[in-house]
């Protein structure tokens, strides 16, 4: 619609209000359950305009509630900010119904893009109204244009921050395969960059194509081709593979393991001129040495981190990093790592949630199935994560993952000048964890999206 400017004026001006009533409201800064919350809402700006205790007993008598399209009364559900998922990739469906490989080569940027579209669906439905989606594997830059479908009101979906490519030195993050010779061709995964120099440049060029995140990669399994795998069916083992007899514990892949892939400088300096442009960095790593040097280089995140060692987590401590876990994601790969990585990788976030690091709740959704985000913060409390700290790792620790202020709106908390992002739950997540799944609303920058269970487009 394009109004003359006089119009379009009297069009903002207008008071567009919308009070929500709660009974019990999750506050994810002190991670309570407050009663009685009431929460105005500007349905043109989207953001909260006011939060109140209420007098429960005046509301009763208010006869105007029921046909009071201004007034929506949530005083029957468990309402809580908005979730945010830290780590997702929005191009990606499970590795379950179609290996990487395939997804990133076989699938026409058609597919991929319309798929995008319904994963955003689904996430709404959810109550994910934030994702931080970490790379589009395979699909360049195209994630800014489906962050900007979002923001422009073209599909619905959550408010997406993204990192265009992820950034690594030559030799690391790309599709690995023996027939090079036969000129077979794999997408790219990563834009290459090297040096000092050579990082800050590849922080410019994500940056000026439009990265709200900075993502590199701090470890890889970048010796995949000395102790290659059995890649494609009919192919024959390495028959003496480095690690055979010996007890291993998961994650640890001697025959091909993650192994750090930047000097400390270039570290340093990816970190630097992002926060130059205002930049969070988001670092993939998974072993101890790549957790040290990507925190002593001050990334905001550490994603993985499965092999973290004591001094590893520490780091993290010290350096105020937060700790993505993505256990969701593994039980995908539950096929390679059985029961026993699982439970690995939930010892680390225990771990480190006992040391005092900061926690998101990020599944490497898209790997992991979307609509199922949720899945990420039933296997914190499973690692012994209590529900409340994990259900701040959902919403809270999400902004804070995706920069705080320095990402341009406020939401993850119920506060004035917050986005009115509300998700409302049938239960109450204290007795069980199956009310996550009982999504009965979702707000999302004050527009309501599902009601009653039902989705409204
Ligand atoms: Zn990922």
């Amino acid at each position: 619609m394009h109004l003359p400017p006089e119009d379009q004026q009297e069009v903002t001006s207008r008071t567009h209000k919308t009070t929500i009533h709660t009974s019990v409201l999750f506050n994810s800064q002190t991670k309570t359950f407050d009663s009685n919350i009431s929460i105005e809402v500007d349905t043109v700006t989207g953001l909260i305009i006011r939060v109140y205790q209420r007098d429960d007993e005046r509301i009763h008598s208010t006869p105007a509630l029921a046909g009071d399209k201004s007034i929506i009364d949530l005083r029957h559900l468990t309402v809580l900010p908005g979730f945010v998922d830290a780590h997702t990739h929005a191009f990606l469906h499970s590795y379950l119904e179609t290996p990487s490989l395939n997804q990133e080569r076989d699938e026409s940027f058609v597919e991929r893009v319309v798929r995008a579209t319904n994963h955003c669906r689904a996430a709404l439905k959810a109550g994910y109204t934030t994702y931080r989606d970490l790379g589009t594997e395979g699909l360049s830059d195209a994630d800014v244009g489906l962050r900007d479908a979002i923001n422009r009101g073209i599909i619905p979906g959550p408010r997406m921050f993204v990192v265009t490519d992820p950034i690594a030195s030559t030799g690391s993050y790309a599709v690995r395969y023996e027939s090079r010779l036969n000129g077979a061709v794999a997408p790219q995964l990563s834009d290459t960059c090297d040096g000092v120099d050579g990082v800050m440049a590849g922080v410019r060029k994500r940056i000026g194509a439009g990265a709200d995140v900075i993502k590199f990669y701090a470890d890889y399994r970048r010796r995949q081709l000395r102790f290659p795998g059995q890649a494609w069916p009919g192919c024959l083992p390495i028959l003496h593979p480095p690690g055979q007899g010996e007890k291993i514990p998961p994650w640890s892949m001697p025959a091909n393991p993650a192994r750090t892939m930047w000097s400390q400088a270039e570290m340093n300096a990816i970190v630097e001129e992002a926060h130059r442009a205002r930049a969070p960095v988001a670092a993939h790593a998974i072993e101890g040495e790549a957790i040290i040097m990507a925190s002593r280089a001050g990334v905001t995140s550490i994603e993985h981190g499965y092999l973290a060692t004591p001094d590893a987590i520490k780091a993290m401590k010290e350096n105020n990093v937060i700790y993505v876990p993505t256990l969701s994601v593994l039980e995908v790969e539950k096929g390679t790592i059985g029961d026993e990585g699982i439970a690995f990788a939930k010892k680390k976030v225990k771990a480190a949630y006992d040391a005092g690091v900061r926690l998101a709740c990020g599944g490497d959704t898209g790997a992991s199935p979307h609509g199922q985000n949720i899945r990420e913060v039933e296997m914190m409390v499973d690692a012994g994560i209590p529900v409340q700290e994990a259900l701040r790792g959902a919403t809270l620790g999400g902004w804070e993952a995706c920069g705080g202020d320095w990402c341009g709106r406020r939401f993850g908390w119920i506060a004035e000048g917050c986005a009115a992002d509300l998700v409302g739950l049938v239960g109450d997540p204290r007795q069980g964890l199956e009310c996550l799944r009982k999504v009965k609303f979702v707000m999302k920058d004050g527009r309501v999206w599902v009601r009653d269970g039902e989705w409204i487009e």
